[in-house]
């Protein structure tokens, strides 16, 4: 596993891969690496020769006032968990690697899309999504990406950057890994103490139960997330930010569920900002 952390040296490995006829697949991460980012890792090691992650705590996609000090960072464990994975590269760089003085170009998908659920509560969050993700791409050049469900928006939001500027790469999305009682893996469960661990799975429960309701025939919204932030309540500890059930690749709101629905929680737990979502097709 080569450790790599110049920009120049990324290239020049993608470009050898590719020259060989090799099949480079890659998963993004900001590090402090667990089970979902580990099943990411799984699925492009089957479908490719030359596995790369990257680890980076990207801080243009941090506002202020949000946690891009505090983020969980721990590279010895990621290491030895990509080995363990048979990833082949870790492209590693830092800040001024990726930010160098006078950095002044933004990637900005525009509309609905960057504009609804943590768009709204994030502003410039997905501009810093973009950018790192359209450089990261321009780096490693890899056949494919994988990104998972879990940041279902920002999985909309690559998909809709990659057709849009004809990026000639596949993107896969992968299933959301959860702890055993339904709370969806998330390096910021880190922030949480055990009291709210304990009633975290709620978010989950609430994305259970719409699913239920749906699949019984309520199709109107309104009444789904009704009960569904009666559910994240009823723990009295939650401090919501959305419930939203939007179209699943627009995500445009709806007025009633007629085709696949993204289903989508946004709450602050103590100091942890919880995300969930699952993908409903009513028939
Ligand atoms: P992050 O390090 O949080 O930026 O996440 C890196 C990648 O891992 C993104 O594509 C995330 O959607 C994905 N990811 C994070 N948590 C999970 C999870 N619990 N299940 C599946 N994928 C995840």
């Amino acid at each position: 596993m080569e450790i790599v952390s110049s920009i120049s040296r990324m290239q020049e490995l993608s470009a050898l891969a590719r020259r060989d006829g090799r099949i480079i697949g890659f998963v993004p991460t900001m590090g402090y690496l667990h089970e979902g980012h580990l099943s990411l890792m799984r699925i492009a090691r089957k479908k490719c020769d030359v596995l790369v992650v990257s680890i980076f705590v990207n801080p243009t996609q941090f506002g202020a006032g949000e946690d891009l000090a505090q983020y969980p960072r721990n590279i010895e464990r990621d290491k030895k968990l990509c080995r363990e994975e048979g990833v082949d590269v870790i492209f590693l760089p830092d800040e001024r690697e990726m930010y160098p003085e006078n950095y002044s170009t933004y990637v900005e998908v525009s509309g609905n899309i960057t504009n609804v659920l943590c768009g709204y509560f994030r502003p410039g969050h997905f501009r810093g999504v973009a950018t790192v993700v359209a450089k990261l791409l321009n780096i490693v050049q890899p056949h494919f990406a994988v990104f998972g469900q879990k940041d279902g928006q920002q999985l909309a939001v690559i998909r809709r950057m990659v057709r849009d500027l004809n990026y000639p790469v596949e993107i896969v999305g992968a299933p959301t890994v959860r702890e055993p009682d339904g709370l969806a893996m998330s390096s910021r469960n880190e922030y949480l103490t055990p009291k709210e661990r304990k009633v975290a799975p709620k978010i989950y429960e609430s994305l259970m139960l719409a699913e239920k309701m749906i699949q019984s025939g309520i199709f109107d919204p309104e009444i789904v997330k009704d009960r569904m932030r009666r559910v994240i309540e009823e723990a009295k500890m939650f401090r919501i930010q959305y419930v939203e059930i939007v179209d699943a690749e627009t995500l445009e709101p709806v007025k009633k569920i007629e085709s696949p629905v993204m289903v989508a929680v946004a709450a602050f737990l103590g100091k942890a900002r919880l995300i969930d979502n699952i993908v409903v097709n009513p028939r």
